[in-house]
C-alpha cells in the first residue's frame, strides 16, 4: 500500500478527476478528506470510500476561495487525523468566452478558484508539513498550463500561473521536506468538459461532434479522451514519490496532444 495511513486532502473531490484521485488514494490505504462546495456530493463520496475501502474518509464543506473555509477545513482534518501529508488542489471550473466578451467578474471568479484556491490551501497545509518535515502538494494544471486555446483567457492564465506557484513552493519547501508538482491533463470527460461542448460549438460555429473530434481530440495521437483513472494514477505517483528528486515538475497526460 503506497499511502498507508497518509492524510490526504483533495479539493473538488465530489466529482470528476478529484473524485477518482480520492478513490485511488483510499485504495492505497490513505485517509481522505473530500473538500468541495457541493457538500451533499462530498458526503456521498466519503461514504462510498469508507464502504468500499474500509479506510477513514470525511467530507468538508469548503469554498476554496474562502480563507476562512479553507482554514476551518484543514483544522478539522488536523484535529481528526493529526496532520496533512498530501494536498491535491484540484477544484476548478471552466468559463469560455472570447476576450472582448469575457465579463470581468468571470475573469476574477476563474482566477480566484484556480489560483487563490491553490494559494490558500497550500498556505494552510504547509505549516503541518514543515512540522513533520514531509509533504506532497499537487496542483491540477492542464495542457492549458503549457498551451493556449481560443475562448479560454482566464483558464489558460490561471493554469500557467499554477506552474509558477508550484515552483516557488518547491524552492521554499525543499529543505523542509515539502515537494510540489503539477499534473497537466488533456481533455477528460467530466461535467466540466460536458458543459463546454455545446458552449464551444456555439461560439466557434461548428457542431458538437466537431468540437470533440477536432478541438478537443484533433491533436491527440489516437483521438481518445484521457480518463479520470489515468489522472488518478499520475496523482498517486506524485503523492507516493518520497524524495525531493521529483519537485517543481509538471507532467502532461494528454494522449500526446501536447509533447515536450
Ligand atoms: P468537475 O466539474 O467534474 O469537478 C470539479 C469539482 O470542483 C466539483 O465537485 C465542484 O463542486 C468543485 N468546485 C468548484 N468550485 C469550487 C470551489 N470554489 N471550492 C471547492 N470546490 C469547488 O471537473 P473536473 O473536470 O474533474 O476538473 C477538476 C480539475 O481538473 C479542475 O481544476 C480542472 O481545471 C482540471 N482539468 C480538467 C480537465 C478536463 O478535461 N476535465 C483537463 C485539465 C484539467
Amino acid at each position: 500500500m503506497k499511502l498507508k495511513d497518509k492524510v490526504c486532502i483533495v479539493t473538488g473531490a465530489a466529482s470528476g478527476i478529484g473524485n477518482a484521485i480520492a478513490h485511488r488514494y483510499a485504495a492505497e490505504g490513505g485517509k481522505v478528506a473530500i473538500a468541495d462546495l457541493n457538500i451533499d456530493a462530498a458526503e456521498k463520496a466519503a461514504s462510498d470510500i469508507r464502504e468500499k475501502f474500509s479506510v477513514e474518509a470525511m467530507a468538508l464543506a469548503m469554498d476554496v476561495t474562502s480563507e476562512e473555509q479553507v482554514n476551518d477545513g484543514v483544522a478539522k482534518v488536523v484535529d481528526a487525523w493529526g496532520t496533512v501529508d498530501v494536498l491535491v488542489s484540484n477544484a476548478g471550473i471552466q468559463i469560455v468566452n472570447p476576450i472582448e466578451e469575457f465579463a470581468f467578474a468571470d475573469w476574477k471568479k476563474m482566477l480566484a478558484i484556480h489560483l487563490d484556491g491553490a494559494f490558500l490551501t497550500s498556505k494552510a497545509v504547509i505549516p503541518h508539513m514543515y512540522r513533520q518535515k514531509s509533504g506532497s502538494i499537487i496542483f491540477m494544471g492542464s495542457v492549458h498550463s503549457k498551451e493556449a486555446s481560443p475562448l479560454k483567457s482566464a483558464y489558460v492564465t490561471a493554469k500557467h500561473g499554477l506552474l509558477g506557484l508550484s515552483r516557488v513552493i518547491a524552492k521554499e519547501g525543499g529543505k523542509k521536506g515539502v515537494r510540489t508538482n503539477v499534473i497537466c491533463p488533456g481533455f477528460v470527460k467530466t461535467p466540466l468538459v460536458d458543459k463546454q461542448i455545446p458552449e464551444q460549438a456555439k461560439e466557434l460555429g461548428i457542431s458538437e461532434e466537431e468540437v470533440v473530434s477536432k478541438v478537443m481530440l484533433g491533436q491527440t495521437v489516437d483521438t481518445e479522451f484521457t480518463t479520470v483513472e489515468d489522472i488518478a494514477e499520475v496523482a498517486l505517483f506524485f503523492a507516493a514519490f518520497e524524495t525531493n528528486a521529483l519537485t517543481g515538475q509538471s507532467l502532461i497526460a494528454s494522449h500526446g496532444w501536447c509533447m515536450e
